[in-house]
């Protein structure tokens, strides 16, 4: 009985397993075409300060057009790039599109870009920002690096020095998704972080009683003590947006403010921007 249980498990895991790895297999030729054929397009979405409600810059999203399936989202295709080596060349090319388009922006726009772990350890990390700087001109200060805390897991010593590195070209490193790992408050002292990007979750629970809120406060007030910008990520409505204004994060992103748009129209937002600020054209 128990033989022809196993029997059965058998027969119906391999089928799986194997349906499983040839989806994997086809992802992986999918991917290392897209790269070739350049199917992959950035999106930028606004980031607004808090004091003046003005952009003060845009998040690099990364997008994939898949010629049969459509617009792909990264969280679908991201860590099979990581797993294969493919996030070392797309990345370089996220930050090359991210540092050339804000370079037709004005000056005090900043640009951000997420970084993965993989993107650490193998690559010249600190000479692809380089390059990318150099290339398109712009001011290292606009240039915002996102990691999470993932980066930070492993190879400390040498992840370390990469952020120093960075760091030391002038560009601004955030932690992003800050609140959702194991020791994010360990992580902040292991490095001065320029920003605090505090998780979208915690915005999405403000009003549902729990601890979000209280948890919001406490990091937007270690932010300010530490001389940190703080930015809540998903605000979805004008109530999240009033009640995070009011607990002094300097900094939103989210659909409320802007969702994330190609970057045509993310430069249109800005020119459109403009006569509003009373910055009229010279
Ligand atoms: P992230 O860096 O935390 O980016 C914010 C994500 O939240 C984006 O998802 C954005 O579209 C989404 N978002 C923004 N506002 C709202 C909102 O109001 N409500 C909700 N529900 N979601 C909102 P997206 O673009 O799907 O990216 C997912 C993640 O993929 C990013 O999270 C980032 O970790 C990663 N990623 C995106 N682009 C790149 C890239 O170029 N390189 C690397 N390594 N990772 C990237
Ligand atoms: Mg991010
Ligand atoms: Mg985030
Ligand atoms: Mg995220």
């Amino acid at each position: 009985q128990a033989k022809a249980e196993g029997r059965g498990n058998h027969r119906f895991f391999v089928p799986e397993m194997d349906r499983r790895m040839q989806s994997r297999r086809s992802l992986e030729l999918d991917l290392r075409r897209a790269v070739v054929d350049g199917e992959f397009e950035m999106y930028y979405q606004p980031l607004v300060d808090t004091s003046d409600g003005q952009i003060s810059g845009f998040e690099a999203l990364l997008r994939w057009n898949h010629p049969s399936e459509g617009l792909i989202l990264p969280d679908q295709f991201i860590p099979s790039a990581e797993d294969i080596g493919l996030i070392v060349p797309i990345g370089e090319w996220v930050l090359r599109q991210a540092c050339s388009l804000a370079a037709t922006w004005p000056t005090h726009i900043g640009v951000s870009v997420n970084l993965s772990p993989a993107q650490f350890r193998t690559g010249d990390l600190v000479r692809t920002v380089t390059t990318a700087l150099a290339v398109s001109g712009i001011e290292p200060s606009r240039l915002h690096l996102e990691i999470t805390e993932g980066v930070l897991l492993e190879h400390t010593d040498e992840t370390l020095k990469i952020l120093h590195s960075l760091r030391n070209l002038g560009v601004r490193i955030a932690m992003d998704d800050f609140g959702t790992g194991y020791s994010s408050l360990s992580y902040l002292r292991s490095f001065p972080f320029d920003k605090i990007k505090i998780d979208q979750s915690f915005v999405q629970d403000l009003f549902s009683g729990s601890e979000a809120l209280s948890i919001i406060r406490a990091v937007t007030d270690l932010g300010r003590n530490l001389g940190m910008t703080t930015t809540a990520e998903g605000v979805e409505t004008a109530a999240q947006l009033e009640q995070i204004q009011k607990e002094g994060c300097s900094e939103v992103q989210g659909y409320y403010v802007g969702r994330p748009m190609c970057a045509v129209s993310a430069t249109r937002l800005l020119t459109e921007a403009l006569p509003r600020d009373g910055v009229e054209a010279a």
